[in-house]
């Protein structure tokens, strides 16, 4: 089955009114393969979700980069997914290396997140990945296929699950896993998907790369038979984002 690539663009926690202008108007003047052919998601900041909404080419949408694990409320500081469905936010990312280590989210309240956000009705970018100490003692397989059963266990529909594959030590590093690294976890992903969920979901599932994805790496990491696309940070925020938007075609 043909997955159709998929391109996320995570702003993080960067960027004024302007300069996300900017970076709009540099995406709505792209000459980009269409939406048939690739799917293109960019995820500002919380405050700047309405503003690119309004501003961003309809062939184009948006993702909040978290939000809430059940039904908002007494959360301080918290944004619900009943919240970014009433702005008509159709994605989100949950699950970010950011998170897990800086706020500490565990595999178990990212795969809650996830069960939540889907039962409401977003689409999910589901991010999986292992640190360096993990990889170099031999547990990167372990470590992604423990972070996505804490996700598999808790949904029963993976239709509108993205799974991102992001390796912490290449996240904003300038490190990026080799074309044959990613392939080989990519490929370790969909075999357990086909083992614990089922061979449907492994062939029509997603899995992106992302870390340190630019405009001089994206064409390789694209031909390999299992990355479907790239979830990308630094260089979403540049005019190289539309060099890896069209890196499949
Ligand atoms: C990310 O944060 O999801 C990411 C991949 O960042 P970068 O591309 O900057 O490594």
């Amino acid at each position: 089955m043909a997955r159709k690539f998929f391109v996320g663009g995570n702003w993080k926690c960067n960027g004024t009114s302007e300069e996300v202008k900017k970076i709009v108007s540099t995406l709505n003047d792209a000459q980009v393969a269409s939406a048939d052919v690739v799917d293109v998601v960019v995820s500002p900041p919380f405050v700047f979700l309405p503003l690119v909404k309004s501003l961003l080419r309809p062939d184009f949408h948006v993702a909040a980069q978290n939000c809430w694990v059940k039904k908002g409320g007494a959360y301080t500081g918290e944004i619900s997914a009943e919240m970014l469905l009433n702005l008509d936010i159709p994605w989100v990312i949950l699950g970010h290396s950011e998170r897990r280590l800086l706020l500490g989210e565990s595999n178990e309240f990212v795969g809650d997140k996830v069960a939540y956000a889907l039962s409401k009705g977003l689409k999910v970018i589901a991010c999986v990945g292992e640190t360096l100490e993990q990889r170099e003692s031999g547990a990167t397989v372990e470590v992604v296929a423990a972070q996505t059963k804490a996700i598999a266990e808790r949904i029963s529909d993976w239709t509108n699950v993205v799974l991102a594959y992001e390796p912490v030590w290449a996240i904003g590093t300038g490190k990026v896993a080799t074309p044959a690294q990613a392939q080989e976890v990519h490929y370790e992903l969909r075999k357990w998907l086909q083992i614990n969920v089922s061979v449907e979901v492994a062939e029509s599932t997603r899995i992106i790369y992302g870390g340190s994805v630019n405009g001089a790496n994206c064409k390789e990491l694209a031909a390999q038979p299992d990355v479907d696309g790239f979830l990308v940070g630094g260089a979403s925020l540049k005019p190289e984002f539309v060099d890896i938007i069209n890196s499949a075609t």
